[in-house]
């Protein structure tokens, strides 16, 4: 098979479930994609990301061109080889990152210059260079160049941010050309402005994508906002293409999104949050340093079938993050990440089912009734 389609299998309200096909694998949907910055999901091997249900991870753009490079990674046989994750591979435009990590920038019509963050040096990101950048890594789902604004911003800069980025939409699709078997996403800006939001949808499906993604959301302007834009910025895009909401989230931000139309997600927060001792179950977030586990002899999460919960208790847990042992991140990364792919699977199987609104209910009830409570 060398094309890739997207495939509605269910819907439950605006919930939707489904599967996109690729030659290196489907990805069911609603999917969460685990980050693996630096060609690493950290504190994980790969084979142990797959074991927790993922089927597609997130690399970034603007890391890898600095370190070790686009080129060097394509001469090495691609980020899949160079990794060692056959599955599919989506990379962000790097525009998000170079804006909030590098120095020294300046924005232009062309696109951003800016200094590496790592040793200074100069480079250049255009939508023509992160389409070569993505297209040397392999990347199989690509995503468009684009700006995106921090909010809060005021209507005049997200205009223009999102005029800008749409005209940047189409130089992606022109640099991306003709590639069977990878795909090529758009994304929607506008901030939290419905209208500008319908002309954002308006100017890419004019252009044409293989998905979309719902862009310039969490970036600080909150979970009630965010769910606000969220109740009709997903509905200007085309049904019958993948939703991406990137950077989110928080569990209940994750199942909020879905509930809205979202197909797919990635954050950083189940392996960051596993290296700073918090594990998120269905009964609330665990801070795993806390003195009251050094004596528990109970699991994290009884219904839990991670190694984390299968083989270890609580006091060892607390143990080996307060010694600074690297088995502590270790366990705590997988426990995170097997528990977000468990909210996507019983969400899969809800919407399948017709039940999300149940599904919903049970996950806010036990997320309320823990020990430890929601963050
Ligand atoms: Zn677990």
């Amino acid at each position: 098979m060398t094309r890739t389609s997207f495939t509605l299998t269910a819907t439950d309200g605006a919930a939707r479930t489904g599967v996109i096909s690729t030659p290196r694998g489907e990805i069911r949907t609603p999917a969460f994609m685990p980050v693996g910055t630096a060609a690493t999901v950290k504190a994980m091997m790969p084979e142990n990301v797959r074991a927790t249900g993922a089927d597609i991870l997130l690399g970034n753009t603007y890391h890898l061109m600095l370190r070790p490079t686009a080129e060097r990674i394509a001469r090495l046989g691609g980020l899949h080889k160079f990794m060692n994750w056959e599955r599919p591979i989506l990379t962000d435009s790097g525009g998000f990152q170079v804006m909030s990590l590098a120095a020294l920038r300046k924005l232009t019509e062309e696109g951003v210059s800016f200094r590496s963050h790592i040793d200074g040096s100069r480079h250049m990101l255009t939508p023509e260079r992160s389409m070569e950048i993505q297209r040397l890594l392999g990347s199989d789902i690509v995503m468009a160049f684009d700006e995106c604004p921090a909010l809060p911003a005021d209507r005049t800069r997200i205009e223009e941010s999102m005029r800008l980025s749409m005209r940047w939409a189409q130089r992606s699709r022109d640099a991306f050309g003709d590639r069977p078997g990878h795909m090529l996403f758009g994304i929607q800006q506008g901030g939290l402005e419905p209208d500008l939001r319908e002309e954002s949808a308006a100017a890419l499906k004019a252009i044409g994508f293989d998905g979309y993604a719902v862009g310039g959301l969490a970036v600080g302007e909150g979970q009630e906002a965010m769910f606000g834009c969220l109740d009709h910025a997903p509905g200007f895009l085309p049904e019958d293409k993948p939703r991406y909401l990137m950077g989110v989230g928080k569990p209940d931000d994750i199942v909020g999104a879905v509930k809205r139309g979202i197909d797919m997600m990635d954050c950083v927060l189940p392996t960051r949050s596993g290296r700073t001792g918090q594990a998120w179950t269905r009964h609330g977030v665990v801070n795993i340093k806390n003195a009251r586990h050094s004596d528990d002899p109970r699991p994290l999460d009884e219904q839990c079938s991670c190694p984390a919960c299968t083989g270890y208790s609580r006091a060892y847990l607390h143990h080996v993050y307060r010694a600074g042992e690297m088995i502590s991140g270790m366990l705590l990364s997988w426990h995170n990440l097997q528990y977000f792919q468990e909210i996507m699977q019983g969400m899969r199987d809800a919407i399948a089912e017709g039940r999300f609104a149940a599904w919903e209910a049970e996950f806010d009830a036990g997320r309320a009734e823990g020990d430890i409570g929601p963050l």
